[in-house]
C-alpha cells in the first residue's frame, strides 16, 4: 500500500460497493443502529460501512452493506 503520487495523505477509506479508495471524508459513513443509519458526523460508535457518492454505488449500498453485516457477522470486512 504505498501509492505513487498521492498528494493526499489523510485518512482514506474504501468505498464497500465499488472498492476504489477515497479521501475519508469524501465518503459517507454508515453504521447499523437497528437500522443502516448514516453517520453525518463520523462518531457513532461501532463498525462503518463507507461509500462513495456514486449513483451506482449510492443504490447498490443497502444491499451491499446488509449483505457484508449478514454473511460473516459483525466485525468482519464483507466477502467482495
Ligand atoms: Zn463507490
Amino acid at each position: 500500500m504505498n501509492p505513487r503520487n498521492e498528494p493526499y495523505a489523510g485518512p482514506v477509506r474504501t468505498c464497500m460497493v465499488c472498492r476504489r479508495r477515497f479521501p475519508k471524508h469524501e465518503l459517507t459513513r454508515h453504521i447499523w443502529n437497528g437500522d443502516l443509519t448514516p453517520d453525518v458526523a463520523q462518531i457513532l460508535p461501532g463498525r462503518g460501512y463507507y461509500r462513495c457518492a456514486g449513483e451506482a454505488c449510492t443504490a447498490k449500498f443497502p444491499k451491499r452493506a446488509a449483505a457484508a453485516r449478514k454473511g460473516k457477522g459483525e466485525g468482519k470486512r464483507d466477502e467482495a
